[in-house]
């Protein structure tokens, strides 16, 4: 076997997958009308974040040889340049970084770690941040660029999807509806393509994106799918935005559960769900999945 092989199967060994799921009796108002439950994927690894892992595990596992480079973009505060940096670095892959933005006289927890994985991380203005998706300018960027591996911001793509489908099969799951935090859209997405039967799929905005963020998950979807939508109310202000309100109820469910939620994404979508219950949302008896996606490494700021 490969060195490369090698290096990635000792990595695949260090998961703890299939993830765990527990039961949450959380004190919300409502909550013992309905079952939750939450798989735990903030768990599968202690530096790799939960969704960015099953994003990029196809990926990662169809190589047959090494690619020169990885390139990849992403916020300087980015779980999936996050955990890409430390699978290059396990993998032994040179890897470029571009971020949007220049963090050089503040850098955050997650460029620091990525300088100390060995990342080359490379600084873009917000304008020519924009032209990511433009091949021509990555290259003009990066003169590995030709041979190089280019995996798309959040690691979100068409072949995404497999390793979010992968994780709903892991092991016997019973419910009624699957609910995550949804950004780019592709964990939604693999988990639509996922469903059996009367299953449903709620996404959580963490971000204004109405009809926006539909789109991006239409657009990864194989065919138009039924069962699913976002919920556009909980978003706090923005991407990153939060309230002193999202930040106690994060604390609070913290204190309770011994669950870790971060503002940006799993308390977003815990606020939300405590929120529906008490609105009545869920019909008596209704089993509920939650998807706990990680990204803890991102609140290291908070
Ligand atoms: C990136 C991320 C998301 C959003 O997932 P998308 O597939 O981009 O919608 C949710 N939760 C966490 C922790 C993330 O890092």
């Amino acid at each position: 076997m490969s060195a490369f092989r090698e290096r990635l199967d000792a990595l695949c060994r260090e998961l703890h997958v299939p993830s765990p799921v527990q039961s949450l009796t959380p004190d919300w108002p409502g909550a013992q009308a309905v079952h939750i439950s939450i798989k735990r994927d903030d768990l599968i690894h202690p530096v790799i974040s939960g969704n960015k892992w099953r994003k990029l595990s196809p990926t990662l596992l169809s190589l047959s040889s090494p690619p020169s480079r990885l390139i990849s973009f992403g916020g300087g505060f980015s779980n999936h340049l996050h955990a890409l940096g430390y699978a290059s670095h396990r993998l032994q892959l040179p890897f470029t970084a571009f971020v949007r933005g220049d963090y050089r006289q503040h850098p955050t927890p997650m460029l620091r770690d990525l300088h100390h994985w060995g990342t080359d991380v490379r600084y873009l203005t917000k304008a020519d941040y924009r032209r990511r998706h433009d091949p021509a300018f990555v290259s003009s960027l990066h003169g590995d660029a030709p041979q190089a591996l280019v995996i798309p911001e959040g690691g979100s793509q068409q072949s995404a999807l497999a390793g979010i489908q992968h994780s709903l099969k892991e092991q016997p799951l019973v419910f009624d509806t699957v609910i995550c935090p949804v950004a780019s859209g592709a964990t939604l997405a693999g988990l639509v393509s996922a469903l059996e039967g009367h299953q449903q799929a709620m996404g959580i905005a963490v971000l204004k994106g109405q009809q926006y963020l539909e789109s991006l998950v239409s657009n990864l979807l194989d065919r138009p799918y039924a069962n699913w939508h976002i919920e556009h109310a909980y978003h706090h202000g923005g991407y990153a935005r939060n309230t002193d309100e999202l930040i106690a109820f994060c604390d609070a469910f913290e204190t309770q559960t011994s669950v870790p939620a971060e503002p940006v994404y799993s308390g977003k979508m815990l606020f939300a769900v405590r929120h529906m219950i008490s609105k009545g949302m869920f019909p008596e008896g209704h089993r509920v999945l939650l998807i706990h996606t990680g990204g803890l490494q991102g609140a290291r700021s908070y």
